[in-house]
């Protein structure tokens, strides 16, 4: 049978890529987790994604009864799952006031992390049904919050503190819409709730991957300047990034390279490695956005 996978934010940029390098093996079937299902429809056309490889299903990961009810199709549907990939975000970078999710959270924590966390807890069983020789699990990371990286240093640096914030509910109403209790910051909520999706990795892996076989991993995809992750940057930046990752730092990642990459699996899974950071310079600066 054809293996089949779930791509959250399948409507654009890596997501996109991915879901057509995938469906393009003709060895897998394609279910794109969108919540724009006429922008997908469009983007999956657009691609050359068939309706043979790929099925559209709605996925609004800033609302957890939307992934409910995710889930809920999904399972109706009947498809086995052999592999997640846990891919949308958004990055709200220039945002001076946070906005929320429709349960009220801080939206880059409650949609990067929290919506992904829901969607990965409610799959883990089907998941674990698969009788796919490498099922996983796969959280798309950053390089910039992890500070084992120069990217990881520049300011502002996720830190999730004590987690006074999100004990809090994470919204200002109650303590704070940052993880940390601090005060609201988008570059770092996003950074934040990048941190979260690869403690999210480790921890499943501790408490499942024996008992499943699953693996779980969090990947960074390099630096894909001309997605649609950078909309909410300053004109200049949008004009500036894509030339400066290619020819200053040369760690410009095409998103149809990414794609194939995710796709192939064959991305290193830096989050779990030691590695030398001077060897590791471009890979770094490249990253210092993303
Ligand atoms: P894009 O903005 O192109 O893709 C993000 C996708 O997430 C879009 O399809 C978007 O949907 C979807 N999305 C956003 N919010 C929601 C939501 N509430 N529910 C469901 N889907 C949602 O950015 P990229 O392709 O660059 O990003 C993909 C991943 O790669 C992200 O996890 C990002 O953090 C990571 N990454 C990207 C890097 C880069 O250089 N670009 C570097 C490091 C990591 P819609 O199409 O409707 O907007």
């Amino acid at each position: 049978r054809k293996g089949s996978v779930v791509i959250t934010g399948a409507s654009s940029g890596l997501g996109l890529a991915t879901a057509k390098a995938v469906a393009e093996t003709g060895k897998w079937h394609v279910i794109m987790a969108c919540r724009d299902f006429l922008k997908a429809e469009r983007a999956a056309k657009s691609a050359g994604i068939t309706k043979e490889n790929a099925t559209i299903m709605h996925l609004d990961l800033s609302s957890l009864d939307s992934v409910r009810q995710f889930v809920d199709t999904f399972k109706r549907s009947g498809r086995p799952l052999d592999v997640l990939v846990c891919n949308a975000a958004v990055y709200q970078p220039t945002a001076k006031e946070p906005s929320y999710t429709a349960e009220g959270f801080e939206l880059s924590v409650g949609t990067n992390h929290l919506g992904h966390f829901l969607l990965s807890r409610l799959l883990l069983d089907d998941l674990n049904q698969s009788d796919y020789p490498s099922k996983r699990l796969i959280i798309v990371g950053s390089i910039t919050c992890n500070t084992n990286t120069l990217a990881g240093n520049v300011p502002p640096k996720a830190n999730l503190g004590d987690l006074r914030g999100l004990a809090g509910g994470l919204n200002e109403l109650n303590t704070s819409s940052m993880i940390d209790g601090g005060d609201f910051d988008g570059a770092k909520a996003y950074k934040d709730s990048k941190v979260c999706n690869m403690l999210t990795m480790q921890e499943f892996h501790r408490r499942y991957h024996e008992e499943t076989g699953i693996t779980f991993a969090s990947l960074y995809p390099g630096c894909i300047a001309t997605t649609g992750l950078f909309r909410e940057q300053i004109p200049l930046f949008r004009l500036l990034f894509p030339p400066f990752q290619k020819y200053i730092t040369k760690g410009y990642v095409s998103e149809d390279e990414a794609g194939k990459r995710l796709g192939q699996g064959l991305l290193v899974i830096l989050y779990y490695t030691d590695f030398d950071i001077a060897s590791c310079w471009s890979w770094s600066l490249t990253g210092c956005f993303c």
